[in-house]
């Protein structure tokens, strides 16, 4: 039985929580915005990486324990590891091959030390990518946002396949977010994980 190479592409969301992200993030992740991150994203890596990619309407719910609120609003947002668990749970039921979380809010960490730290654009596991739309917009239009989004996705879905942190690379933290490509070894190490 070939496995099919399915990406399950979820929106995070806190739409049934006390908090509401502030400044419309939220408002530009229609099922359009879903569709063109997915379809894009799936095109930075090498044809057949995903034969297949399912957005999955049903949004990952944050409750008030799990929801830093900073003291700037705009900077307030899901702590990962309680998301990560939530989507390993959706995810394994339908046994996605990769996993892309896509948050309007900015995303956030709790140290083992009880400390919030600020993730940024991002973060990822072996096998689930999560990516913030709030860090990432710097006032571009909706177009331009879309490609900034999936530049970002496909580099945490980058770290979900061992790539790590290197110059000259989609996978260069300093790169270009719209225009950035995967280097030839980040391409032939996907393939090689492909045919096993
Ligand atoms: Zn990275
Ligand atoms: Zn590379």
């Amino acid at each position: 039985m070939v496995m099919k190479r399915t990406l399950g592409v979820y929106k995070i969301s806190n739409e049934r929580s006390v908090f509401k992200p502030p400044y419309g993030k939220m408002e530009v992740m229609t099922p359009k915005f879903f569709y063109y991150v997915s379809k894009f994203t799936v095109q930075y890596f090498p044809r057949g990486t995903f034969n297949a990619v399912k957005i999955v309407e049903k949004p990952i719910e944050i409750g008030w324990r799990d929801f830093y609120v900073d003291y700037f609003p705009e900077f307030s947002g899901p702590i990962v590891g309680s998301i990560f668990k939530r989507i390993k749970q959706e995810a394994e039921k339908e046994n996605f091959y990769r996993v892309l979380g896509i948050s309007p809010m900015m995303l956030w960490k709790k140290t083992s030390q009880g400390e919030y730290t600020n993730l940024f654009h991002g973060t990822s596991n072996s096998k689930i990518g999560l990516s913030s739309v709030a860090s990432l917009w710097d006032g571009e239009s909706l177009d331009e946002l879309i490609l900034k989004v999936s530049n970002n996705c496909a580099h945490e879905l980058g770290h979900t396949f061992g790539l790590e942190h290197h110059i000259d690379c989609l996978m260069d933290t300093e790169r270009d977010r719209f225009n950035s490509r995967f280097c030839d070894e980040c391409k032939n190490k996907i393939i090689s994980l492909l045919s096993h």
